[in-house]
């Protein structure tokens, strides 16, 4: 079974904050070594073939003050020609230009499939009014949308911004509108993330950096709401990603549950063959 992961990071030194990049050093080595001075698409999904991954959502980030900055034009540029890398876009809050024109441009002209979103990194609570005609316009070209929930290691995040509940609103405006939880809220948020499953059909739950064996314990109704999880590895800030993969296998939940977790809901929401 070939996984879809929804969360991967590229760049190279020069994308990334110099917190960030010690971090990589000490919990990927590999990819310290093989890819942060330089990479490239077909290196990439090379590894992530070995890996036992098909396809790889690749995500856009605007946080100088946390993480570091990976452009739209960066992460359509490295998915360009290459069906298996699915390019996220995101907004810049560190510029003028408004948010919903910049919605447009990444999606009209550059080709994102989606959208991520990091309050805690870009300090912005994502139930703010300014984004509600961006959240309309996705909602209408039918992009889910990822956001990062719970908290972080990184320096320069504040998790104040990062707290699931804003969603409830944002759910409830847009009903239409896919939003994916990263992280689940972790790590002492996840009972508010299990309930915005049960209180709105568009809550998905993006599974990158839930310690995976206690996924049934932290979503006890997980069978129940089968169809809203998301595998993802947020590599390079994990040594590899069979591991996790072989993790979620592990679970002691059918295989009908695992496959919809590895990758058939990953399609659904897509809209990938
Ligand atoms: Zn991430």
């Amino acid at each position: 079974m070939m996984a879809i992961d929804m969360h991967i990071h590229v760049g190279t030194y020069r994308n990334w904050t110099p917190w960030v990049v010690e971090f990589f050093r000490k919990t990927n080595p590999y990819f310290y070594e093989h890819f942060s001075q330089e990479t490239d698409p077909d290196r990439i999904l090379a590894y992530l073939n070995s890996q036992g991954v098909k396809k790889g959502v690749i995500l856009a980030e605007y946080a100088p003050k946390a993480t570091g900055v990976v452009t739209n034009e960066y992460v359509i540029d490295f998915c360009k020609d290459h069906k298996d890398l699915i390019p996220f876009g995101s907004i810049c809050l560190y510029e003028e230009r408004d948010i919903l024109e910049q919605a447009r441009h990444a999606f009209e002209t550059l080709g994102v499939k989606g959208f991520k979103m990091l309050p805690s990194y870009a300090h912005f609570y994502p139930n703010e009014e300014r984004f509600f005609p961006f959240y309309e316009y996705i909602q209408s070209k039918n992009l889910p949308v990822m956001f990062h929930t719970g908290t972080s290691i990184f320096k320069g995040s504040l998790v104040k911004y990062a707290d699931p509940l804003f969603f409830d609103e944002i759910a409830d405006a847009f009903p239409d509108l896919k939003i994916i939880l990263e992280h689940g809220g972790r790590p002492f948020w996840y009972n508010k993330v299990a309930w915005l499953l049960t209180r709105h059909k568009n809550i998905y739950v993006g599974i990158a950096g839930i310690p995976t064996r206690h996924l049934p314990e932290y979503f006890p109704h997980i069978d129940l709401y089968q169809d809203r999880f998301i595998f993802g590895s947020d590599w390079p800030g994990v040594p590899h990603i069979k591991p996790l993969i072989e993790k979620v296998l592990a679970l002691p939940l059918s295989d009908t549950i695992k496959e919809k977790i590895l990758y058939k809901n990953a399609e659904t929401i897509l809209g990938a063959d």
